[in-house]
């Protein structure tokens, strides 16, 4: 099919594509932000150097890969074509050293919110995605509970 939009149009076009890929961690940061949740980044005395960390709740947030993270039955979590062994074992180890931090986490009794890669992506494409994942966080982050994932 042949281009007929205008540059205009079409810097138009790139600039809505260039919004909606956002990097997801960024987009979390400055949902939590917008709704008054203060954040540190790159601290490194939590266990596994959370993407955020709010002191305020003891929660330590990450924002997953979902290929590199193996979410479970994501369309992004799929196995490449070539090299299965190097990739099987480089996503072995991943997720070996995930549940290792979720679980030291857990003994410290910090709290542990994994948002996914996709989860975020539904948030910058559907307010109403993006207004009740933000729902269930602030819930989580009032809550006792020590774990969610979204
Ligand atoms: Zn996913």
């Amino acid at each position: 099919m042949a281009d007929i939009k205008s540059p205009e149009e079409r810097s138009k076009n790139m600039a809505a594509i260039k919004s909606r890929n956002t990097k997801p961690e960024v987009y979390l940061r400055k949902k939590l932000f917008s709704i008054g949740v203060r954040y540190r980044l790159g601290v490194d005395n939590i266990p596994g150097h959370p993407d955020l960390w709010l002191k305020k709740y003891n929660t330590a947030v990450f924002v997953h890969g979902c290929f590199w993270h193996r979410h479970k039955n994501c369309r992004y979590a799929y196995m490449p074509k070539s090299r299965i062994d190097f990739w099987s074992s480089k996503f072995d180890a991943n997720i070996l050293r995930d549940r290792y931090v979720q679980d030291l986490l857990y003994s410290q009794n910090i709290k542990c919110l994994i948002v996914w890669e996709c989860t975020v992506r539904k948030m910058q494409k559907d307010t109403i995605v993006c207004e009740e994942v933000t729902a269930a966080i602030v819930d989580f982050l009032c809550s006792k509970d020590l774990f969610l994932e979204l």
